[in-house]
Parts: structure tokens; sequence; C-alpha cells
């Protein structure tokens, strides 16, 4: 018994000797990504659903990793979450972001004058570096504080101190704050009142559920929201019934394959052009 009780544990080491090495490659080669500019924003649009327009893009990142393609982001910003090197990502997307806005508007045209929602980690969030880190970006790129917004998970959004000063300092000066996923964390009504924020995501997963409870939720949630003066983005829209069942809550802005995939810069001012006519 006792040898097998050792045999398990090697078999565990083995695993676990597995899972550490696959780790460190990942943060290794993103390390090296960083700088040899193998990442890449993706841009979402997200569409007024009274006016049909797009005011606004969500850059989502993607890792062109020589020979293996575009690598999602669910596969390398849990590793990068590990360690400061979610910081660096997160002042390389600002950056790049930013400069990206720069010359949708010197290309004129359906790029032009959109904001940008950069997600950012509970992490830097956490780190004292954030607010100088947007600070730097926005001068580096001259563009104005309120075209940018910051994404961060509900989860992430729990009462912590010094983190709800960064993001009431960040307000200040004109970002805006937006929850990401709102509805899988644990913010209450109660909070919803009170979180230094301005826009509020509603995840994907409410979004996709035709339970009239869930759909009635959705119709609280908007209420509420419109009550402490924070916007409302539906995530993940796919089918034109869900558009009809946003519209039909009061629900003012979309995003989702319905409307565009994320799509490459290149290819964002046509994605923009097409949500128009929908
Ligand atoms: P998220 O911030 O909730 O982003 C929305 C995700 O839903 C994106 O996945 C997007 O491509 C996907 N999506 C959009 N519309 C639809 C739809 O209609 N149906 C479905 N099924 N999915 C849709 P993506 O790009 O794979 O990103 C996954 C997550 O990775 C993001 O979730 C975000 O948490 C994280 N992420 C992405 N880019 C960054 C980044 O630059 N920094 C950080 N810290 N996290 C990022
Ligand atoms: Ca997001
Ligand atoms: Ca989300
Ligand atoms: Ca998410």
């Amino acid at each position: 018994a006792k040898d097998g009780g050792r045999g398990r544990v090697e078999v565990y080491d083995d695993d676990l000797r597995r899972v550490l090495a696959a780790h460190a490659a990942v943060e290794d080669g993103l390390r090296r990504a960083l700088a040899r500019d193998e990442l890449v924003l993706h841009y979402q649009p997200v569409t007024d659903l009274l006016t049909g327009r797009v005011g606004s893009v969500e850059a989502l990142v993607r890792w062109q990793r020589p020979g293996e393609g575009l690598v999602p982001p669910g596969v390398f910003i849990p590793v990068a979450e590990t360690s400061d090197l979610i910081c660096d990502l997160g002042r390389w997307a600002l950056r790049t972001s930013l400069a990206q806005l720069r010359a949708f508007d010197a290309a004129g045209g359906p790029g032009a004058g959109l904001k940008v929602a950069v997600n950012i980690s509970g992490r830097h969030l956490r780190s004292p570096h954030l607010v100088e880190d947007v600070r730097s970006a926005l001068e580096a790129s001259g563009t104005a504080p309120h075209r940018l917004a910051l994404e961060i998970t509900e989860t992430v959004m729990v009462e912590d101190d010094a983190a709800w000063a960064r993001l009431e300092e960040l307000r200040a000066i004109g970002v805006q704050i937006a929850i990401d996923d709102f509805g899988t964390g644990y913010t209450s009504f109660g909070q919803l009142a009170r979180v230094p924020v301005d826009v509020l995501k509603i995840d994907r997963s409410f979004v996709d559920s035709e339970d009239p409870r869930t759909v009635e939720l959705v119709r609280l949630v908007v209420g509420a929201a419109r009550s402490f003066g924070l916007r409302v983005v539906a995530e993940g829209v796919e089918q034109v019934s869900q558009v009809h069942a946003l519209q039909a809550v009061g629900c003012d802005t979309a995003q989702g394959y319905y409307f565009s995939r994320p799509v490459a810069a290149d290819r964002l001012p046509t994605a923009v052009d097409g949500c128009h006519t929908r």
C-alpha cells in the first residue's frame, strides 16, 4: 500500500511538473511576444440599440504565435495574471489601442471619433501603477480621457478601498469605468448605488437565457442601472431575437457576433459601417 501511495504521489508530481512547465513556457513565450510585437488587438463594435450606430469598441488581445496562428486570450491571460506580466500587457493594450484611435481619427471615415474600452486585470487594479499607466498612455497618444473606458470584471470589484480610490481618481480625469461580466459576481443592488463606475456590462449568460425570470432580472438590472446613472451594455448578442428582447427591457447598447465579431484594426471601419445598416 505504501508503494502504491508513493507511486500515486509520483504521478501527481509528474502531472504537476508538466503543468508548471507548460505554465512557464507560456509565460516565457508571452514575455518574448510582448517584446517582439507578436500581440495584436482586435476590436469589437458596441452598437447603440436605439440608433444602430457604433460609438465604441472593445479591444481584445490575440497572440499571433509563430507557427500557431491566433492564440485566444483564454489560453494566456490566466497565465499572465499570475505575475506582473499582466500589468505589462495592460500597459501595452492601453498604448496600442489609444494609438489606434488616433490612426482611426486621422483616416476619417467610420472609425473616426470612436471610443475604446480596454480590459484591465484585477492585479493591475490592485497595483499602485494603474493610474500612472493610464495617464501616461493618454498623454503619449494625446487622446481625450473620455474616449477611454477601462473594463474591470465584477469579481474584482469587491470592496477594496485602495482600488476604489484608484477608480475614483481615474474617473476624476474623465476616464470611464465599466463593470465587466456583471451578474457573475457578487455585486448587490445596494452596492450598485455606490460602485465608482459609469458602465455596466451584462454578462452573456443572461443575454443567452430565454427563461422569463432571467429576462425579468435583466429588466430590473437595466432599470436599477438607469436610476443610478449607469449605462448598460449587453454582451454576447448573437441573434436578432435577443436584440428585440434587450430593446424591450430598455437596454442602451449591445455587443456580440450578431453585430460583428472582434476584427483586426484594418477591418474595423468596414465592420462599423456594416453595423449601421442593420
Ligand atoms: P470579456 O472581456 O468578457 O470579452 C468578451 C469575450 O466574448 C471575447 O472573447 C469576445 O470575443 C467574446 N464574444 C463577443 N461577442 C460574442 C458573442 O456574440 N458570442 C460569444 N460566444 N462570444 C462573444 P475573447 O476575445 O476570447 O476574450 C476572452 C476574455 O479574455 C475577455 O473576456 C477578457 O476577460 C480577456 N481579455 C481579452 N483581452 C484582454 C486584454 O487585453 N487584457 C486583459 N486583462 N484581459 C483580456
Ligand atoms: Ca471585457
Ligand atoms: Ca465580459
Ligand atoms: Ca469575461
